[in-house]
C-alpha cells in the first residue's frame, strides 16, 4: 500500500484497515504489558458542523486528533474510523491499573473539553470514550473485536450524563446479543401472536366505578415466559420498531372497541401510549385518522398518553401532535408527571386534558407505601393546580386503600393501580367492565 493510501487525508491518522493491520502485529509481538484500545467520539459534533460550518468542524476534528494522541501515553497506532470516531491503541505497563488508566483518559478528556468549548464557542461539546484492554493471554483476540468492545463501552459512555469515559465489560456483549435477539424477533413475534394488549382499569374516585383503561403491551414467549415492556421497549425505541409496535396496539384497541360497539356492549375510553419516536416522523396523525375511518368509533373513546419528558424535550412538536389529536376529537394526557424534571409552566402552555401523576409519589419501600407528609403536600398541590387549570387529574400506582382514601379526600378525580386491578388480558377486562360499568351511555352517545 502506498503511504498516502494508508492515511486519512483530513486528520493524517491511519485509515482504519491500516490500523487493524498494525494492531494485529502489535498483538502478536506483545510481551509483559497490555494494550489499551481507546475509542473516542465527540458528542454534539453534528451540532457544531450545523452551527459553525463544516470548515470549523474540520478544524476542530484535526485539532482534536492531534491532541487525543498527545499526552503521557505510549501510543502504538491511531485511526479515524469514520466521521468524528477516533480509535487508538496504546501500550500499558502492568503497574497501572485499568481504573487508573480510565481516570487518566477521563482527566485528559475534561481538559480538552474545557479548551475546545472556549475556542469553538461550543458549550455542550463532550468527548465520549470507551476503553478495552488486550492482555498477553488474549493474544488470539481478533483486533476488530477489541475495537468493537471499546466501541460498545463508548456507546455506554455516550448514554451517561456525567461520566464520559467507560471501561468495557463483558456484560455489554450479553446486552448487545439480547438487543439483537429482541429487535430481530419482534416482527415475527407480532405475526405469531406473542404480543398481546392487556388493559388496566382506571377508576372514578367518587363512585369507584370504571371510567376508562390503559392499553399496555405484553410479550409472552412460546415457553410461557413474559418479556416486560421496561425490558424491550427501550431497545425497540432505539431501533425505531416501537412505531410498528404502537401501531399494532392502536389497531388492536380500535378493533376491540369497534367489536364491543357492534355487539352493543358497554365500553369505556381506552388510552394508548405514544412513544417519543413518533415526534420525528409525525405519521402517527394520518395513521390514527385512517383507523378512525376504518373502525368508525367515537373519538372520545380513545386517549393518547405522552410522557412528561417528551413534552420537555420537544415542546413544539408535542404541541403540533396534541393539536392534531385534538382536531380528531381525542383527549391527550401527560403521563408520568413528576418522574423527571417537571416543568410546571408546560402545564399552562400545553393544552393537555389529563395529568397522570407518576407512581413514584406513592411508592416508597422505606415506608411500605405509607404516604409521607411531604409527598402528600406535593400531590395535593398538583391536584389543586390541575383543578384550577381545568385539567383532569389521575394518580397511577395506587396499591393500598389508604392511598386511595387520601386521593379521594384531596379530590383526585381518577385512580389507577394494583389496588383495583393489574393490567389484565382482554377477556378478563371485558368481565371487569361488565361488573363495574357505568358506561352504556358512552356507546349510545
Ligand atoms: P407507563 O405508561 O407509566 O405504564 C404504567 C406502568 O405501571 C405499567 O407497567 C403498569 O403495569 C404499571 N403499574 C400500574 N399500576 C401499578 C401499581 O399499582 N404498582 C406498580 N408497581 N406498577 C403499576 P408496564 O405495563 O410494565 O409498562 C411499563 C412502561 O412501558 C409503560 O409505563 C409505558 O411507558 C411502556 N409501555 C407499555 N406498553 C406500551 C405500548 O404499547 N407502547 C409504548 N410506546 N409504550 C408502552
Ligand atoms: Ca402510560
Ligand atoms: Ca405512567
Amino acid at each position: 500500500m502506498k503511504m498516502e493510501e494508508s492515511k486519512d487525508i483530513l486528520t493524517g491518522l491511519d485509515r482504519y484497515e491500516e490500523f487493524l493491520r498494525k494492531l494485529e502485529l502489535e498483538i502478536q509481538k506483545m510481551d509483559d504489558y497490555r494494550i489499551a484500545i481507546i475509542y473516542t467520539d465527540i458528542k454534539y459534533f453534528k451540532y457544531i458542523n450545523d452551527t459553525l460550518g463544516y470548515q470549523r468542524g474540520d478544524m476542530l476534528l484535526k485539532e482534536f486528533t492531534s491532541q487525543v494522541t498527545e499526552g503521557n501515553i505510549h501510543m502504538l497506532c491511531a485511526a479515524r474510523v469514520f466521521s468524528d470516531n477516533i480509535v487508538m491503541a496504546s501500550r500499558l505497563e502492568n503497574d497501572i491499573s485499568n481504573e487508573q488508566f480510565r481516570e487518566f483518559i477521563h482527566q485528559h478528556n475534561l481538559k480538552m473539553e474545557e479548551r475546545f468549548r472556549e475556542k469553538y464557542l461550543a458549550a455542550r461539546l463532550k468527548f465520549c470514550t470507551g476503553i478495552s484492554f488486550i492482555s498477553k493471554e488474549d493474544r488470539r483476540l481478533d483486533p476488530a473485536t477489541a475495537v468493537s468492545n471499546a466501541n460498545l463501552a463508548r456507546k455506554a459512555a455516550k448514554e451517561q450524563k456525567d461520566d464520559c469515559c467507560v471501561l468495557f465489560d463483558s456484560k455489554m456483549v450479553e446486552g448487545i446479543k439480547k438487543e439483537i435477539e429482541i429487535t430481530s424477533s419482534l416482527t415475527k413475534a407480532i405475526e405469531n401472536g406473542e404480543l398481546k394488549v392487556y388493559y388496566q382499569p382506571k377508576m372514578e374516585t367518587e363512585s369507584f366505578r370504571i371510567n376508562g383503561a390503559e392499553a399496555l403491551i405484553r410479550w409472552q414467549k412460546p415457553d410461557g415466559s413474559f418479556i416486560y415492556p421496561d425490558e424491550f421497549i427501550p431497545l425497540i425505541e432505539r431501533s425505531g420498531q416501537i412505531i410498528e409496535l404502537d401501531y399494532f396496539v392502536y389497531q388492536e384497541v380500535f378493533k376491540f372497541i369497534a367489536g364491543r360497539m357492534k355487539e352493543h356492549k358497554t365500553i369505556v375510553p381506552i388510552s394508548v401510549n405514544v412513544s417519543r419516536a413518533h415526534l420525528n416522523k409525525m405519521e402517527i396523525l394520518s395513521y390514527v385518522r385512517s383507523l378512525f375511518e376504518k373502525y368508525r368509533i367515537l373519538p372520545n373513546l380513545i386517549e393518547f398518553e405522552l410522557t412528561e419528558s417528551i413534552y420537555i424535550e420537544n415542546t413544539e412538536k408535542a404541541l403540533e401532535l396534541i393539536k392534531g389529536l385534538h382536531e380528531m376529537g381525542t383527549k391527550v394526557s401527560m403521563d408520568d408527571f413528576g418522574s423527571g424534571y417537571s416543568s410546571l409552566n408546560l402545564l399552562s402552555r400545553l393544552p393537555i386534558d389529563i395529568i397522570k401523576l407518576d407512581k413514584v409519589f406513592l411508592q416508597d419501600e422505606e415506608t411500605e407505601n405509607i404516604l409521607k407528609e411531604n409527598d402528600k403536600i406535593i400531590i395535593s398541590c398538583i391536584i389543586d393546580m390541575a383543578r384550577k387549570l381545568r385539567i383532569t387529574s389521575l394518580c397511577e400506582g395506587v396499591e393500598t386503600p389508604e392511598q386511595s382514601d387520601y386521593l379521594s379526600q384531596i379530590g383526585c378525580e381518577l385512580q389507577q393501580g394494583y389496588y383495583f386491578s393489574k393490567p389484565i388480558p382482554r377477556n378478563d377486562f371485558e368481565m371487569f367492565m361488565d361488573q363495574n360499568s357505568r358506561a352504556r351511555e358512552l356507546v349510545l352517545a
